[in-house]
């Protein structure tokens, strides 16, 4: 490690009072979803990630059909820490048999999830992908059923995730001020795509806070490359495999560059990484400090935004066409 690790900035979400920490623990590898990760390893990265700050854990029901939330709450459970020290978030509504959005299955999946979490309560349940369901019934029945859910202590804050960036202005224009608290979107804040920046104002107008996951758009830009499973098409593929080579061969790394470049804008409350491992957690909370201390590597990612210009702010299509 090329400097000392020191403690993660932490900045405020929305108007929700909690402050994150600016990388977030994304659990999804805890589910196998980016291949097999042992409990072992899936306890001790956790550890480590909360040993250098990271207070925010985000899982779903649907990683890993379950496998995630699970592995996420042994370890949590092992940290042996009260509970306000640190975040969680879970979701709701995607699960490996499919959608279900009503409110009925919401009500009960937050008992499952608090379940497998070893919980008592999340502080932040999100809609999950809603863009594979009816965004009416979203508003109209899945989030007055969070809302029940909420005055019930069992969870703290509602959420909506999902792909297409239109999906948060549907919902937010529909729903009384207040009664979503926070955004997660993905691989739109990364430096091939870099779309959730236009829609930041109005989230702050709202008083809406935002989470950014996928700074690595899930894989593609890391040195191993997305999952067999990844989206992308080949001609996006292949660009960000020329520029991690580009990277490599200059003695850079594409994922350091990344987290960087996601870390920078701090409208963004927290960029949300999955990792399996105590390397990678090292690895990115180091890409924060070194930002934090010598800012960004503007030649290297000069060179990686003109691999990358063809292929800027291409997306996949996601949800109900
Ligand atoms: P990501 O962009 O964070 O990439 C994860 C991949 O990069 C994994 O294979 C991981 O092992 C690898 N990696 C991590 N650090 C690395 C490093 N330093 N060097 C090399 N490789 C590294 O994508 P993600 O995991 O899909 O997104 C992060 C988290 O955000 C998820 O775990 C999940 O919690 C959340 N998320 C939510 C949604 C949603 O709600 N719809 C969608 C995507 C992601």
């Amino acid at each position: 490690m090329a400097f000392p690790l020191r403690k993660l900035e932490l900045r405020p979400l929305g108007n929700t009072g909690l402050r994150l920490s600016c990388v977030g623990f994304g659990a999804s590898p805890l589910g196998n979803v980016f291949g097999p990760v042992l409990e072992n390893d899936a306890i001790s990265s956790v550890r480590e990630a909360f040993r250098l700050g990271i207070n925010f854990f985000d899982t779903s029901p649907y990683y890993g059909g379950t496998l995630s939330e699970k592995m996420l709450g042994k370890a949590l459970k092992a940290l042996g820490v009260p509970r306000n020290e640190y975040v969680v978030s879970t979701k709701c509504g995607r699960y490996a048999e499919g959608f279900d959005f009503s409110a009925e299955r919401v009500t009960r999946s937050i008992d499952e999830s608090l379940g497998r979490l070893q919980l008592d309560y999340v502080d932040i349940l999100q809609c999950h992908d809603i863009e594979f369901g009816s965004l009416d019934q979203i508003v109209n029945e899945t989030i007055p059923a969070l809302q029940k859910l909420k005055e019930s202590g069992k969870i703290r804050f509602i959420g909506i995730t999902g792909l297409p960036l239109g999906i948060f202005t549907y919902v937010l224009d529909r729903v009384p001020p207040g009664t979503v608290d926070v955004i997660l979107s993905y691989c739109h804040y990364s430096i091939n795509d870099s779309t959730l920046e236009d829609l930041l104002p109005y989230l702050k107008s709202k008083g809406v806070g935002v989470i950014s996951a996928s700074p690595l758009s899930m894989g593609l830009l890391t040195d191993n490359g997305p999952p067999e499973w990844h989206p992308a098409s080949l001609e996006l593929k292949s660009a960000c495999k020329a520029a991690a080579a580009c990277c490599k061969e200059k003695g850079k790394n594409i994922s350091k560059l990344a987290m960087q470049y996601s870390l920078s804008n701090k409208e963004i409350s927290s960029v949300l990484v999955g990792m399996n491992s105590v390397r990678q957690v090292e690895e990115n909370i180091a890409a924060a400090t070194e930002l934090a201390l010598f800012g960004k590597d503007q030649e290297g990612l000069s060179e990686v935004e003109a691999i990358l210009k063809p292929v800027k702010s291409q997306t996949w299509p996601s949800g109900i066409q």
